[in-house]
């Protein structure tokens, strides 16, 4: 039996809704009359069959009567309709009103098969396979991103374009990807060495020098740039820096400064969650997929690799991305906030500020453009001819670290 939606005299107020989309879809069945929920007549109100219909619409989006059988056996736990309807109608209809709607919707709901939450087996594999293509090309066949000149992609650099262009443009359409600095935040520079205590002293000297972008020259491969690009690498507390810093290294004490940030700067904040779109909104299937295709791909970006030969030619497709990212987005962002890895729960902000002319060190005289041999300046126009950010000699200090190691059998 097909499912289907019983016949309903009653009627309900067209404002009981809040969720836009919902609101939206019944707006053309909108008449005068009684509201069943209130008691309320000569409301503008929208039949109960078509609420039922409209929220079976949103239902059958995110749920289907199939689950997912990888062998013979159902891998997804059976949802009653009735759970599914107060779960799809939680933010979208007035509180007060909700489970009287909820009630009403699954009365005129009939159908006679199990519910499970949908789960795309093909979806979910066409982005871990497009993510492992992208990695495959990007250290195998070409560095280049090249938008496709016919219909299609079909060369490699025409491909990882694609990809890296999608990602984009999905943070770029979402306002909660993009996090704003303001004047006054402060960001931490640690480093580390044999003595600690020979270091806190040439930081304190010249904490711009010793804590600012490495040399050009100098700079190492790292998770979001390539060797020879030196990035801003901070952390939002002086832990987090002290973590990530140990991690690559044997030595269990850091020194570590503190950045003041001067002017205002925009980062993609990867580890920003989006609101959960609307299931009332017709979009909602492709919005969702571009979403997950995102999330993997993000969680690819962060993930630890081993610190050994193959670390430079495993954050490629990071560094690949962070290019991507730091000239396709309009207006331009300043750099990338990520979630440490080494330590738990703390955030990484990658500033793609290569040298230190931006930084200017408390009560020291500004020295501005030290690196003359620049070809052009990469920095946009919007920052007025000041520092971006300061930093001073006595905010620095030594910080302990404490490492743990556990193990764990793996194999029965
Ligand atoms: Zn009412």
């Amino acid at each position: 039996m097909e499912d289907y939606v019983a016949e309903s005299t009653e009627s309900m107020c067209a404002e009981h809704p809040t969720d836009e989309h919902l609101r939206g879809a019944l707006a053309s069945s909108v008449v005068l009359g009684l509201c069943v929920l209130c008691g309320q007549s000569g409301r503008q109100v929208v039949s109960l069959h078509v609420v039922a219909r409209t929220t079976l619409a949103a239902v059958q989006r995110k749920f289907d009567h199939w689950g997912f059988i990888p062998d013979e056996e159902q891998f997804m736990p059976e949802v009653t309709f009735a759970e599914i309807v107060e779960s799809v109608l939680v933010a979208a209809v007035d509180d007060d009103f909700r489970l009287d709607i909820s009630a009403k919707v699954v009365e005129l709901v009939r159908f006679d098969r199990p519910w499970y939450e949908a789960y795309d087996e093909d979806a979910e594999a066409g982005t871990y396979f497009s993510w492992r293509d992208f990695e495959y090309r990007v250290k195998h066949q070409s560095r280049l991103l090249l938008p496709p000149v016919g219909e299609r992609a079909v060369t490699p650099p025409e491909e990882s374009y694609v990809l890296a262009r999608s990602m984009v443009d999905f943070v770029s359409a979402n306002d909660t990807f993009v996090r704003r600095l303001s004047p006054g935040t402060l960001l931490y520079r640690a480093r580390t060495g044999r003595d600690v205590r020979d270091l806190e002293r040439r930081v304190r000297a010249a904490p711009k020098a010793e804590m600012g972008p490495p040399p050009a020259h100098a700079a190492s491969a790292a998770r979001l740039s390539a060797a020879g690009m030196p990035m801003f690498y901070t952390a939002l507390t002086p832990e987090t820096a002290c973590e990530e810093v140990a991690s690559h290294s044997p030595y269990d004490e850091c020194v570590v400064a503190t950045f003041t940030v001067e002017q205002p700067l925009r980062v993609l904040d990867l580890t920003a969650i989006p609101e959960p779109m609307s299931l009332f909104d017709e979009e909602y299937t492709s919005g969702a997929g571009r979403l997950r295709d995102f999330e993997f791909y993000r969680d690819r970006m962060t993930d630890a690799f081993a610190a050994d030969d193959s670390q430079a030619m495993e954050y490629l497709p990071s560094q690949l991305l962070t290019e991507a990212f730091r000239w396709w987005t309009a207006p331009r962002i300043h750099g990338i906030a990520y979630s440490s890895v080494a330590g738990a729960g703390g955030k990484n902000i990658a500033l793609f500020f290569e040298d230190w002319e931006w930084i200017e060190e408390v009560g020291r005289e500004f020295y501005r453009f030290g690196a003359p041999s620049k070809p052009t300046s990469p920095m946009p126009d919007e920052f007025e001819d000041r520092p971006v950010f300061t930093v001073d000699a006595a905010s620095v200090t030594r910080y302990e670290v404490t490492r743990t190691v556990s193990a764990a059998r793996t194999n029965p």
